[in-house]
């Protein structure tokens, strides 16, 4: 499947590329995948406590929304917004529940690491013919550096940044500490307002990974469409800077 759509001047910009930047979750690995399974398995949780599955799926996307500005992006603040709608909802919360949901959060903290198809290879490669790579992800440190660490990608990347939250400012610090203009950068990322948007603010070169499922508070409009260039995975940067 293809999704190109390369910006005027796309390989040019390719090879003056002297930083990638990556995104994590959903970039390198899994991860809004935890996050649906937790919301399933909170589903039935509360389904058997007799509340109404449909009804209760579109009262945790808006909660979730709502908490962002407040609580910030993370496997911790979302579970707190599930405990929340068990506490409004459920007058005396047994300690069957209590554990049900101390199973859930242990699942979604701990999630197995998986490298999306492709990636491996792709920043084996890359690192093997010296581009200089780094993460860049935002959410709960700790989480985030975890993760990083299992991940078995280590050794190719530069350093990981977590931000709490990725800006157009963010973004400039990244530039700054690693030393580079925003013409020599490229960011790689599958959220269209966390890392696409801020990347293109900045005239930073942005290739979108296009992915099945983007959590909903991450799917706006491309600030400026014709600047994106769209791919279905990573293996596809390769012959993008002249690797194979
Ligand atoms: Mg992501």
């Amino acid at each position: 499947m293809c999704y190109i759509h390369r910006m005027k001047n796309f390989n040019e910009k390719m090879e003056k590329t002297k930083l990638f930047i990556f995104d994590a979750d959903d970039t390198l690995w899994e991860s809004g995948l935890y996050f649906r399974r937790a919301e399933k398995d909170f589903i039935s949780l509360m389904h058997s406590l007799g509340f109404d599955p449909e009804t209760l799926s579109s009262e945790i996307h808006i909660k979730d929304i709502e908490r962002l500005s407040v609580t910030g992006y993370g496997a911790n603040p979302y579970l707190n917004t599930l405990k929340l709608i068990l506490e409004e909802k459920v007058q005396s919360i047994s300690p069957y529940t209590i554990t049900s949901l101390e199973h859930i959060a242990h699942s979604l903290i701990h999630h197995p690491l998986i490298l999306l198809p492709g990636v491996l290879d792709s920043i084996a490669k890359l690192n093997q013919a010296d581009k200089r790579m780094i993460v860049y992800t935002m959410g709960e440190k700790e989480h985030q550096i975890s993760k990083f660490n299992r991940s078995g990608l280590t050794g190719f990347f530069e350093n990981c940044t977590v931000v709490p939250l990725k800006t157009k400012d963010t973004m400039i610090d990244i530039l700054a500490t690693a030393g580079v203009t925003a013409e020599q950068a490229c960011m790689i990322g599958n959220s269209p307002r966390s890392d696409i948007n801020p990347a293109i603010r900045c005239g930073v070169n942005a290739l979108y990974v296009k992915r099945p499922y983007t959590w909903l508070a991450e799917e706006i409009d491309f600030a400026e469409p014709e600047l994106v260039t769209t791919i279905a995975g990573l293996d596809e940067i390769l012959p993008m800077v002249g690797l194979t």
